[in-house]
């Protein structure tokens, strides 16, 4: 019960997000399903910018399925010139016999007959019936799979067909029964436009408070593929001074994560090392170069993931008397211990400092 209401408030935040939003393209003047059959196939591997033009193109020189039909294969494949995939320009050609032949001229109007048109997949089926007919069938593009899985973080890899059979599923129950064309529309305007493949716009999205991957801020771990990707490990040891109301912290410049961001002094090993072992280093030394005066008051262990590195990180604790002296090496910044949230810090840094 509680997910269903979940889901139908997903659902109408999407179209409430669509009405003020939406884009207007040529092909959503008019629920014609031989112009929305037609801009579909042209979208396909085509960005919007560049299929505007050819379906502009299209409707001019073929108004309806009976112009295309008639015309000469070598006419179609001329104005398809430049948007590659020929086979579409093809199917599009035969499916424009078919629904002659077949259906007297008359655009099927049910899924299964229109799924039966030469080059129709279960996509462009779902899209037409929907967007045309109001039939209740979900459309799951690349869009649907990216966004579908951030929601809901779907840890199994989209390229599988357990994968996509969840994705489908939960598509089909996101699903307006009232406007099933609109909302089609809208998750796929919505993945274009926010849920967007690279950096998402999470911070303006008004879906953030049911989106699992960004309540657990790894909406860049989804959507998960099985392709392997070569995770690095690293392994990171952090100093969070405490001397005299100061702390020490340094800000990232290598060309690495993080860069400008800043964080406490930093240790990195090549391989997981505990405490005594690490104070044995050169690094340790050159941090800490008179180490009688500092105690470890606690430390902590996180693991933080990033796209593709696996950070192994212990934050130490480190207590310096008052009255002992430490200098801090080149490139520290020394800063009130109250002082420390004013700086911009990684997600890791910050989650230490949640807890703390
Ligand atoms: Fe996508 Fe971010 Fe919105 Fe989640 S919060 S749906 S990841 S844009």
């Amino acid at each position: 019960m509680e997910e269903k209401r979940e889901q139908s408030d997903i659902s109408a935040l999407l179209l409430k997000w669509y009405d003020m939003h939406k884009r207007d393209l040529p092909w959503r003047e008019s629920n014609d399903p031989y112009r929305v059959w037609l801009s579909e196939v042209i979208l396909q591997q085509t960005r919007v910018a560049q299929g505007w033009s050819y379906y502009l193109r299209f409707v001019d020189k073929f108004p309806n399925v009976q112009s295309l039909a008639d015309a000469d294969e070598q006419e179609v494949l001329k104005l398809w010139q430049g948007l590659g995939y020929y086979s579409r320009a093809r199917n599009l050609h035969a499916a424009a016999k078919q629904v002659i032949d077949l259906f007297h001229g008359r655009f099927p109007d049910d899924y299964a007959s229109i799924l039966s048109l030469k080059g129709v997949g279960t996509y462009t089926a779902a899209a037409v019936s929907s967007i045309a007919f109001n039939a209740p069938y979900a459309v799951v593009d690349g869009n649907v799979f990216r966004v579908i899985s951030r929601l809901f973080a779907v840890e199994n890899p989209i390229d599988t067909t357990a994968g996509k059979k969840i994705i489908t599923e939960i598509a089909q129950s996101l699903l307006s029964l009232d406007q099933p064309g609109t909302y089609n529309q809208a998750i796929m305007d919505f993945g274009s436009l926010v849920c967007t493949p690279t950096q998402p716009r999470c911070m303006e999205c008004p879906l953030q408070n049911r989106c699992q991957s960004f309540l657990e801020n790894r909406a860049d771990h989804f959507p998960v593929t099985s392709r392997k990707v070569s995770v690095r490990k690293r392994y990171f040891h952090y100093f969070h001074i405490d001397h005299a109301n100061h702390t020490y912290i340094q800000k990232r410049k290598e060309s690495d994560i993080w860069k400008n961001l800043y964080e406490f002094p930093l240790i990195e090993t090549a391989a997981p090392m505990d405490f005594l072992e690490l104070s044995q280093t050169k690094a340790f030394r050159d941090l800490f170069p008179t180490s009688a005066h500092l105690s470890v008051d606690h430390c902590l262990n996180v693991k933080h993931q990033l796209t593709h590195q696996l950070i192994y990180t212990v934050f130490y604790r480190v207590i310096i008397g008052e009255d002992s002296e430490f200098i801090p090496p080149e490139g520290l910044l020394t800063i009130e211990r109250e002082n420390l949230s004013h700086y911009p810090v990684s997600r890791l840094t910050d989650k230490y400092m949640e807890i703390i």
